[in-house]
């Protein structure tokens, strides 16, 4: 079996927009291996964030093939995109999306309550996993009462708490002042260190510097894609 996590070839992705057609991306080609720590930058509008949303199976390509783990999920039903978006994918977004009125244990168990798991294993899981991402002491607290980094953890904690195969982080840190957005890039250097497969958006050149590999996008195609030298994987 290969060892890629992600096989995209010649992924397309058009928009309408009116009677017009926006071609957003042109033909990428992508492979990521189990292991690797990817920066994704490029210009604003360069199609970062619709590349990100097809990797996270919230968004299907006009054209061209995306295999995960060998599965063409092109071929998949709604209900069996929706079971990997949860257990497969952890996706982190730049403003959090947690659940207000809902403590940091409760949005970090989420996925497993869509998994199908019992309570106390849920909680046994969402606990193991806040601490490990440095919130043991907040479990009880809702959004509004934790700070933007605090938040952001909590959202990682939830990319997480499935054991997914790959964790995509669309502008992890751009929410965050740059204190706080190297203390959430030390906790993915941690996810990363752990054996995750990780992929984040960037356009800061000291955040992509964590990762292994930087891909540059430009206007809907892959410019360059360069793997640090340091690095021998
Ligand atoms: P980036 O994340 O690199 O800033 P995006 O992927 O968000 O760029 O957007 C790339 C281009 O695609 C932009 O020109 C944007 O306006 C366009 N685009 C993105 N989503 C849609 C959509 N749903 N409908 C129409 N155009 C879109
Ligand atoms: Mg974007």
């Amino acid at each position: 079996m290969s060892d890629n996590v992600i096989d995209v070839r010649g992924i397309v992705r058009n928009f309408k927009l009116g009677q017009e057609v926006v071609k957003v991306l042109k033909g990428i080609d992508l492979e990521i291996k189990r292991g690797d720590y990817v920066a994704l930058m490029g210009p604003s509008g360069s199609g970062k964030s619709t590349l990100m949303n097809l990797l996270g199976c919230l968004d299907t390509p006009t054209a061209g093939s995306y295999k995960l783990n060998g599965t063409d999920v092109s071929s998949l039903s709604d209900d069996q995109l929706a079971d990997i978006r949860n257990t497969e994918i952890g996706f982190v977004f730049q403003t959090f999306n947690l659940l207000p009125r809902t403590t940091a244990l409760d949005n970090v168990a989420l996925p497993m309550v869509y998994a199908g798991k019992s309570k106390k294993e849920r909680n046994a899981r969402a606990t193991e996993v806040l601490e490990s991402v440095g919130l043991g002491d907040r479990m009880d607290h809702q959004p509004n009462q934790l700070s933007g980094g605090q938040r952001q953890r909590v959202a990682v904690g939830r990319a997480l708490v499935n054991n997914p195969s790959i964790i995509l982080a669309d502008e992890p840190t751009g929410n965050l002042d740059s204190k706080t957005g190297v203390e959430i890039m030390a906790l993915f250097d941690k996810i990363h260190a752990d054996g995750n497969t990780v992929i984040l958006v960037t356009h800061e050149e000291e955040i992509a510097e964590h990762a292994h590999r930087v891909i540059r996008l430009r206007d809907g195609v892959i410019e360059t894609d360069i793997r640090n030298k340091e690095w021998k994987d």
